[in-house]
């Protein structure tokens, strides 16, 4: 039996640039921070993966330097001697030393899937089981919070045929300001031929929710993103079924268990997939089978990673029937510069797959050492 024993492992903070503002409900960049992580076998082989957080630790408590920490004194001392292509049993022991610290670990195993890809020759679709297909439809999230750059940016992407399907984040403004902002831009984008979400990132309470939902779905916003707490799986399911848009669970879905709550609970038409989130690629598709069986779609969400990450995601998404609900993984246009040699592609509205060994990205030398934090 083929065996790659792990020899070393380094965790590297990049700050990138992006083309312009992103707003978030609890935050603004407008440059994207990045935890790579390096991982070298005794044979010399080299796998890399990525821990991107959402511009710090809002979502779920981590942020690149807690990663970097985490990494460095707990989880390294235990990699090296193991072998990189019994993964599970990797994740075992990671989960061991450490509770939750779900986008550490989803880097050291994206990590470990490269490792297994360049030993055995094969892209991350083959190993998670072959294609579906091979790309994702792109929804674009604007997140400037200005009309008229969020419509510039929208007209761009729609005339490139990059996106034709949008999201708006909110949740930074009064829900009153919100909502006009909201309806303002839709109504912008729907005249111009384009498909409109919303992803409220859980700012609101239930009572909230049902006052100024009705409105936005007047104005033609046909998807729902988390509009109240992600523990709140009773309100998601009052919610859900009671409106013509659909509702998308994102907060609500990060483990094996509250996938298993769709099920029972139905408190979503769709949720949004991150292997971040659910601690990496393999929980991931255990968490897209859970849905399958309950008969919900889901949609490729991302923490706008660069393209190792996003390389990751795609592939999963593609190896996926259920992923039908498109991607948001746009991080390789949406950053002013890639890391990679080789980004992921999106055209045609599109984003695809990548087919060369592990995620098929190369690591750009010369960029990491520009972007590499002093
Ligand atoms: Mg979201």
């Amino acid at each position: 039996m083929s065996s790659e024993l792990i020899e070393s492992v380094e965790s590297i903070i990049v700050d990138v640039p992006i083309k312009r503002v992103h707003k978030f409900s609890a935050t603004s960049i407008t440059t994207q921070a990045i935890l790579l992580i390096r991982i070298r076998t005794r044979n010399g082989v080299v796998g890399i993966g990525e821990s991107t957080t959402p511009g710090g630790p809002w979502w779920l408590g981590e942020s690149v330097e807690s990663m970097k920490l985490m990494i460095d004194s707990y989880f390294s001392p235990a990699l090296i001697g193991s072998d990189a292509l019994q993964i599970p049993e990797v994740l075992r022991k990671l989960n061991k030393i450490a509770a939750l610290n779900s986008f550490a670990k989803a880097g050291i195993e994206m990590a470990l899937f490269d490792i297994k890809g360049k030993v055995f020759n094969a892209p991350l679709h083959q190993l998670l089981g072959g294609l579906a297909r091979e790309s994702v439809k792109t929804c674009w999230p604007l997140a400037i919070g200005d009309i008229d750059r969020d419509v510039a940016e929208a007209e761009h992407l729609l005339s490139e045929n990059l996106a034709q399907e949008f999201k708006i984040k909110m949740g930074y403004r009064e829900p009153k300001e919100d909502v006009a902002f909201a309806c303002s831009l839709a109504s912008a984008l729907l005249s111009r031929g384009a498909t409109v979400r919303v992803d409220i990132n859980q700012a609101w309470d239930e009572g909230t929710a049902h006052r100024w939902l009705p409105v936005m779905i007047d104005a033609g916003v046909s998807v729902i993103e988390q509009p109240v707490q992600g523990w709140n799986h009773e309100a998601m399911a009052r919610i859900t079924g009671k409106y013509s848009a659909q509702v998308l669970a994102d907060e609500s879905v990060c483990t094996l268990q509250d996938a298993l709550k769709i099920g029972s609970l139905r408190f979503a038409d769709a949720f949004a997939l991150k292997a971040m989130k659910s601690g990496g690629i393999l929980a991931a598709q255990k968490i897209a089978g859970i849905a399958e069986a309950a008969g919900v779609p889901c949609f490729a969400g991302c923490f706008l990673e660069a393209s190792i990450g996003s390389s990751a995601m795609v592939s999963l998404a593609c190896a996926l029937p259920n992923a039908t609900y498109g991607s948001e993984q746009i991080g390789p246009i949406w950053l002013k510069e890639e890391i990679v040699e080789d980004p992921v592609e999106i055209r045609d509205n599109r984003i695809w797959v990548k087919h060369g060994p592990g995620l098929g990205v190369t690591l750009s030398e010369e960029k990491l050492q520009r972007f590499r934090r002093r």
